[in-house]
């Protein structure tokens, strides 16, 4: 879901302004007309105004949206502190451990001499390529 419909299934009589654009109750003060505009920039940002003059985090407070939910996840990069970690730490470790686990095993079979098919050659690159995708979703860069 993009991040801009995941906005909108949080608000009231969502109605699209024209592209790009939407208006909708605003959640954050008792809001007869749509007060709330919403428009999705060209980056993926999305704008939010009330126009009886809601800060925009009391707005997304409202809906238990927070201000990253509004960047798209490349930007939200740019803007958060590095610690911050989308997945639980314990979640990405026993992902890479049990990859780790695998690796250790092929090793100790081409060791010992031990026949090493396709199938376990995909299967060690596939290892390698989920400890990396598992460092990228723990936020970790590479190097
Ligand atoms: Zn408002």
């Amino acid at each position: 879901m993009s991040i801009v419909d995941n906005l909108l299934q949080h608000l009231d009589k969502v109605k699209c302004t024209g592209p790009g654009t939407w208006s909708a109750r605003c959640p954050a003060h008792e809001d007869r007309g749509p007060s709330l505009t919403i428009a999705e920039k060209d980056d993926g940002r999305i704008l939010l105004h009330c126009f009886a003059g809601c800060d925009v985090h009391d707005v997304l407070a409202a809906v238990d949206l927070d201000i990253s939910d509004l960047f798209p996840p490349r930007a939200i990069d740019l803007r958060v502190k590095p610690e911050r970690r989308p997945f639980p730490a314990a979640d990405v470790l026993r992902a890479i451990g049990f990859e780790a686990l695998f690796v250790a095993a092929a090793a100790v079979a081409l060791l010992d001499g031990k026949p090493f098919s396709q199938h376990d050659r995909e299967r060690l690159i596939r290892a390698a390529s989920r400890i990396q995708a598992a460092m990228a979703a723990a936020g970790v860069s590479h190097g």
